[in-house]
C-alpha cells in the first residue's frame, strides 16, 4: 500500500516538476530576467532592483522613441497616399500615431521624482507586452502594404522596417526579451513579404535582413549581460556602503539618502514625513559592565526588536554607536509617528538576554515632523536632536516631539558652548577656594577649588550651567586639565599641612590622559600627592564605575586621596564605600540645611557620621551656614565642616589672611 502511494507520487513528479520548471522559466523570461538565458541567478530583491534599472533606462528615452514612432507612421501614410490601400494605411497610421503619442505622454507624466529601487515583475510583463503590440503593428506594414505600393513607397517601407529593427534593438538593449518581442513580428512580416515575391533581389535583401538581425540580437545580449553584471556588482557594493555591518540595518549614509528622497517628495508633491531619533539609555553601562562583544550582541538584539515595530517598507537605520533613526514617509497624522515611537519604547519592556544575564534596556525618542519643524536636512536633524535631548533629560523611555521653545534654549546653549570653547584662551576661567574647618581643633585643614567663569557679557556664569555643557561637549577634559594645574600651582604656595580638594567629572575618567595630567601637575608644582584630594560624586560611581575604577585606583596608588562628594544624593553607594578606599565622605548640603528642623535629616547626618567613623574615614559636612548647625555637628563628632559660615569661596590672594593662625582663632572660637 505504502509502496503504491510512493510509486504514484514518483509517477506524478516528473510532469509536475516539468510544469513547475516551465512556469518558473517563463516567469523569469517575461520578467526580463537574464537567468532565463543562462545569466546570473538572483534573488527577488536584486532581480527587482535590476528591473528598476532596466525600466528606468527605457523610460528615459521612451518619450522620444514614441514621438519617432508617431512621425514614422505619418510618413508612411503620406508615402502610401496614392496606393490602392491608402484608406487602410491611413487607419493604421492614425492608430499607431495616436497609440504612440498616448504612451509617450503617459511615460513622460509617470516619470518618478525619485528613482525606484524595486520594480515588480508585473510591470516588466506589461513592458514586454507593449513592445510586442507595437512590434506587431510595424510587422503588419510589409505584409499589408508592400506589394501594392509604388517603388518609392516600397523604399520608404524598407527603410522604416530596417530603422524599426535597429531602433527597437537599441531601445530594449538591456532587456533581450522585450527586444525580441518587438523585433520578431517585424522580422516575420519582412520575411513573409520577401518570401511572397520570388525576385532574386528580394532574396538578397532577405539575406541582409537575417545578417543584420543576428548581429543586432547578439549585440543586445552582449549589452544586456554586461549591464546586468554591472548592476549586480554595483548593488553589492552599494549595499556594503549603505549597510551597518553589525546589525545589517541601513547606516547613516543610507539614512541621509532616504531623508533626501523624502525632502524631494515634500518639495515636489507636499508629501509629509516624520523623523524619529532613538537613543539607547544604558548602552555605555552595558559595554563597560559586560565588555564590547556583549555590547555588540545587545545592539543586534535591539536592532531586531526595533525593526519589528516599523511599517513594512520602512527601515530603522543605525546612525551612530547607540543611535537609531527612522523616516516615516507619507505621514498623514502625527499620532502615527507617536504610535511607532511608543512601540519602540514598549519593545524594551522585556529584558534582553546577554551572555546568560538579563539586561534591562531603555530608549528615548525625539520626533520631528516635516515640513512643520523644518524642510531642510540640517534643520530637521538639528531639531530632532534637540527633541531627543529633552526626552533623554526627562528620563528613560520618554518620547518628545520638537517644540519651538526647544530651539531657543538650544541656540542659547550652542552660543554658550562656543563661548566656553574660547574661555580658557581668553583667560575667563578662574578658581576660587572654599575652606574646610577641622571642628575639633578649630583649624583650617584645606580648601576646595571651585571653578568660576567670568563671561564678558553674561557676567559670572555658575558651574551648574557650564559644567554640564563642558561634559557633553568633551571640553571638560581641557578645562579639567587647566583646573588641576592651576589648583596644584596654588597649593604649592600654601603651608604643607593644608590640602586642596579638586572636583572631577565622570567624563574625565573616560580619558586615561587624566592620570598623566595629575602626575605632571604634581611634578611641575612640587606638591606632595597626599595634599591633593579628588572629589567625585556617587552618581558617577554608579553609572561609570567600570572605566573609572582603574584610573581611580591608579590615582590612589600615587598617594592622592579621594573624597565622596554630595553623599546621600545618589543611590547604593554603600557598596562602593567598601570597594574603594575613600579618605572622606562629604555629606550633601541638603541634609545639613534641614537637619535642625527635620528629624529624618538629623538621623541621616548622625548615621553617616557614625558610619564614617566605623569605616575609619573622614567626614565633612557641606553647606554649614549657621552657628547652630556648627554646634550640632560638633556634638555629633563631625570631623570637618565647610560652608558660608566658615568662609565663602574666595580668591587665592584672599586666602593668606584666612591661613593666619591668630585670625582663625578669633573668628572661629567656639
Ligand atoms: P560641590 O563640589 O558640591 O561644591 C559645593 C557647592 O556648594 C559650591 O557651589 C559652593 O559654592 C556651594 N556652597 C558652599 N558652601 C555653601 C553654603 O553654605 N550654602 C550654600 N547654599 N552653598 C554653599 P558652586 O561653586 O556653584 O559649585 C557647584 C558644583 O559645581 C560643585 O558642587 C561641583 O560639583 C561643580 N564644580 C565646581 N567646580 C568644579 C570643577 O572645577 N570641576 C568640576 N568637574 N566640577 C566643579
Ligand atoms: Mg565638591
Ligand atoms: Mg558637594
Amino acid at each position: 500500500m505504502n509502496l503504491r502511494v510512493k510509486a504514484n507520487g514518483w509517477a506524478n513528479r516528473p510532469g509536475s516538476g516539468m510544469r513547475m520548471f516551465l512556469s518558473t522559466y517563463f516567469k523569469q523570461l517575461f520578467a526580463g530576467d537574464l537567468a532565463a538565458f543562462g545569466g546570473p541567478q538572483t534573488d527577488e530583491s536584486l532581480a527587482g532592483h535590476i528591473r528598476a534599472e532596466q525600466i528606468c533606462l527605457v523610460l528615459g528615452y521612451s518619450t522620444g522613441i514614441m514621438l519617432a514612432n508617431a512621425c514614422n507612421a505619418v510618413v508612411l501614410a503620406v508615402a502610401l497616399w496614392h496606393s490602392p490601400n491608402w484608406i487602410y494605411a491611413l487607419v493604421w497610421a492614425a492608430a499607431v500615431a495616436t497609440g504612440a503619442l498616448a504612451f509617450g505622454l503617459h511615460a513622460h507624466s509617470a516619470r518618478r521624482i525619485t528613482k525606484p529601487q524595486f520594480v515588480s515583475r508585473k510591470t516588466m510583463y506589461r513592458l514586454v507586452r507593449n513592445a510586442f503590440v507595437l512590434g506587431t503593428a510595424w510587422g503588419i506594414v510589409p505584409v499589408a502594404f508592400f506589394t501594392n505600393a509604388s517603388s518609392g513607397a516600397q523604399l520608404v517601407i524598407t527603410c522604416l522596417c530596417a530603422g524599426m529593427l535597429a531602433g527597437g534593438a537599441f531601445a530594449f538593449a538591456t532587456i533581450p526579451v522585450a527586444a525580441i518581442a518587438f523585433t520578431m513580428p517585424i522580422f516575420l512580416g519582412t520575411a513573409i513579404c520577401l518570401g511572397r515575391n520570388g525576385d532574386f533581389v528580394y532574396l538578397l535583401v532577405a539575406v541582409l535582413v537575417v545578417v543584420y538581425g543576428a548581429v543586432l540580437l547578439r549585440a543586445v545580449f552582449v549589452n544586456a549581460f554586461e549591464f546586468t553584471r554591472r548592476i549586480i556588482a554595483q548593488f553589492h557594493a552599494e549595499q556594503s556602503v549603505r549597510q551597518d555591518p553589525l546589525t545589517h540595518l541601513p547606516n547613516r549614509f543610507a539614512f541621509n539618502e532616504t531623508l533626501a528622497d523624502a525632502l524631494r517628495r515634500l518639495a515636489h508633491s507636499g508629501e509629509e514625513f516624520a523623523v524619529l531619533l532613538l537613543d539607547l539609555d544604558r548602552f555605555k553601562e552595558i559595554n563597560d559592565k559586560f565588555g564590547h562583544p556583549a555590547g555588540d550582541e545587545f545592539l543586534v538584539q535591539v536592532a531586531a526588536r526595533l525593526q519589528r515595530c516599523t511599517r513594512a517598507a520602512e527601515h530603522v537605520a543605525r546612525i551612530g554607536g547607540d543611535e537609531f533613526a527612522l523616516i516615516m514617509a507619507n505621514l498623514t497624522r502625527a499620532e502615527d509617528a507617536l504610535e511607532v515611537a511608543e512601540k519602540f519604547v514598549a519593545a524594551f519592556a522585556e529584558p534582553f538576554l546577554i551572555e546568560g544575564c538579563e539586561v534591562v534596556g531603555a530608549m528615548s525618542v525625539g520626533i520631528v515632523l516635516a515640513p512643520r519643524d523644518g524642510n531642510t536636512s540640517p534643520d530637521l536633524l538639528k531639531h530632532v536632536d534637540i527633541a531627543l535631548y529633552r526626552a533623554k533629560k526627562a528620563g528613560p523611555g520618554t518620547i518628545c516631539f520638537f517644540e519651538a521653545t526647544d530651539d531657543r534654549s538650544a541656540r542659547d546653549r550652542k552660543a554658550l558652548q562656543r563661548d566656553l570653547e574660547l574661555a580658557i584662551e581668553r583667560d575667563e576661567l578662574f578658581l576660587v577656594y572654599q575652606p574646610f574647618l577641622d571642628v575639633r581643633h578649630n583649624r583650617i585643614t584645606g580648601f576646595e577649588a571651585l571653578l568660576r567663569w567670568q563671561h564678558p557679557v553674561r557676567g559670572l556664569v555658575p558651574p551648574s550651567v557650564f559644567i554640564p555643557i563642558a561634559e557633553e561637549t568633551g571640553l571638560i577634559h581641557q578645562i579639567g586639565e587647566w583646573v588641576i594645574r592651576r589648583a596644584c600651582a596654588t597649593l604649592s604656595t600654601w603651608p604643607a599641612n593644608v590640602r586642596m580638594a579638586v572636583n572631577f567629572s565622570a567624563a574625565q575618567f573616560h580619558n586615561s590622559g587624566i592620570l598623566q595630567t595629575v602626575v605632571q601637575a604634581l611634578g611641575d608644582s612640587g606638591v606632595s600627592p597626599r595634599r591633593l584630594e579628588i572629589e567625585i560624586t556617587e552618581s558617577m560611581l554608579i553609572s561609570k564605575y567600570g572605566s573609572a575604577s582603574s584610573i581611580l585606583n591608579a590615582l590612589l596608588q600615587l598617594g592622592v586621596t579621594v573624597a565622596l562628594d554630595d553623599f546621600g544624593t545618589g543611590f547604593s553607594s554603600l557598596t562602593y564605600l567598601r570597594k574603594l578606599p575613600f579618605s572622606r565622605i562629604k555629606i550633601d548640603q541638603s541634609f545639613i540645611r534641614d537637619m535642625l528642623t527635620q528629624p529624618d535629616c538629623a538621623a541621616i547626618v548622625k548615621s553617616v557620621i557614625g558610619l564614617a567613623q566605623d569605616l575609619r574615614i573622614g567626614v565633612v559636612a557641606e553647606g554649614v551656614e549657621t552657628t547652630d548647625q556648627l554646634e550640632y555637628l560638633r556634638q555629633t563628632n563631625c570631623d570637618e565642616v565647610q560652608g558660608y559660615l566658615i568662609g565663602r569661596p574666595i580668591s587665592a590672594d584672599q586666602i593668606a589672611a584666612l591661613l593666619d593662625p591668630r585670625k582663625q582663632r578669633s573668628t572661629h572660637a567656639a
